[in-house]
């Protein structure tokens, strides 16, 4: 089980590790009641279990409650790379001086647990990893002997931390270790571990998995997971493999490609509808997938149009009018779809659906016709 960012500062937290204090916020109105108790300036940051939200407008300060307000819109209830935003955590800002990493996680190739530790934190460790890899102290310890003090103080040395910090980090690090050991976790990471103005160290962010077959000795797991549940939409896509996330408007949108798809919801709420969901079907497009996804969409009862948008590059434009065909034979679909094909082999793939064209089954030649005629057909007033 992999946790979001407060409640892995949660962990922290009961470990002795200093967190920034915050609330979590389903709305913006709650969001904004959240700051007023924290107090500005505050950071809004989305919930969702994926790093890099700062560069894709999941991390915004705010020094006032309009600007909450705003900030918990533009996030609650959309995708943010690729996992719709349920909750945002509202935390009190803080301006670090520096910016450190740690994490310890499971080297299964060495089958020993792995301290990392480096100055350079704040970016993507994979990145420094990339260009500066001496940037990275390394510490291996084997389950069996545990991590002595000692071990640590070098670690840190290694790292080029500030020298007069090197006894705060090696506490940090020792009560990660507790936390990661007593806690069952097989990952955390600690990115940013800040330096505040006054010398202090703080976890600005936490990125927490826990081992799940060690779920039976931690009951205080349970409020965690119950958090985490799917949208039963959700739970079928991800059972069938396919990249959904449920939206609350009445226009189901099936494409290939996530830029694709995130472009036909952009074009569709242009046009004065709303998006039902958000479904990818990547690059394969056989009938087996087209089903899948219909059926997927069609178990949402507010959808009333399906829009299907079809860019053919290697998946080619007949085959998925073909995978159409089978899968509305398969499928017994409560609305109507409407097709926009192009690419590769469009034209047989629009001669196909021509064939079998009905009030069921609609084809547009862009991407702009198809949303329109979707809107109207979901009862929207087409812009
Ligand atoms: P991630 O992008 O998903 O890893 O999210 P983080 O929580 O690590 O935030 C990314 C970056 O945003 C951090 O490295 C900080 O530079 C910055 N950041 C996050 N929280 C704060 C904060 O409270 N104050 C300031 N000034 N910067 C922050
Ligand atoms: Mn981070």
């Amino acid at each position: 089980m992999d946790l979001v960012e407060y409640q892995g500062k949660q962990l922290l937290a009961a470990h002795g590790i200093a967190v920034p204090h915050g609330r979590v916020a389903d709305t913006a109105e709650e969001a904004v009641a959240r700051a007023d108790e924290v107090g500005y300036p505050v950071v809004v940051k989305a919930q969702v279990q994926v790093g890099g939200r700062g560069k894709a407008g999941g991390i915004q300060l705010a020094r006032g409650a309009e600007k909450v307000r705003t900030s918990s819109r533009s996030m609650l209830h959309r995708p943010l790379k690729g996992h719709v935003v349920r909750r945002v955590w509202v935390e009190e800002a803080s301006a670090p001086k520096l910016e450190y990493y740690v994490s310890i996680t499971f080297d299964r190739a060495a089958k020993l647990h792995l301290i990392m530790v480096s100055a350079r934190g704040g970016i993507d460790i994979e990145e420094v990893a990339a260009d500066d890899p001496g940037a990275i102290a390394r510490l291996h310890v084997d389950p069996l002997d545990g991590l002595d003090g000692a071990s640590v103080v070098d670690l840190v040395e290694r790292a080029g931390l500030d020298p007069s910090l090197t006894d705060q980090v090696a506490a940090v690090i020792l009560a990660l270790w507790s936390a990661y050991e007593d806690g069952d976790a097989e990952l955390i990471e600690v990115n940013p571990l800040a330096v505040t103005a006054d010398g202090r160290l703080m976890a600005l962010d936490a990125k927490v998995s826990l081992d799940d077959s060690a779920a039976f000795r931690h009951p205080e797991w349970d409020e965690w997971r119950a958090n985490e549940a799917l949208d039963e939409r959700e739970r079928r896509a991800r059972h069938k493999g396919l990249n959904y996330i449920g939206l609350a408007g009445t226009v189901g949108i099936i494409g290939n490609g996530a830029g694709l798809v995130m472009s036909t919801l952009d074009v569709v709420n242009q046009v004065g509808g709303t998006a039902a969901n958000f479904l990818d079907i990547g690059g394969g497009a056989g009938a087996d997938i087209v089903a899948a996804a219909l059926e997927v969409v069609n178990s949402d009862p507010n959808v009333r149009a399906i829009l299907v948008n079809i860019f053919g590059g290697i998946t080619r434009g007949d085959l998925v009018a073909e995978g159409i065909v089978e899968a509305l034979n398969r499928v017994s679909l409560r609305s109507p779809i409407i097709v926009r094909l192009d690419g590769t082999n469009a034209e047989e793939g629009r001669a196909i659906l021509a064939e079998h064209a009905s009030d069921r089954l609609l084809s547009e030649p862009t991407m702009e016709a198809a949303a329109r005629r979707a809107v109207k057909v979901a009862g929207g007033s087409a812009r």
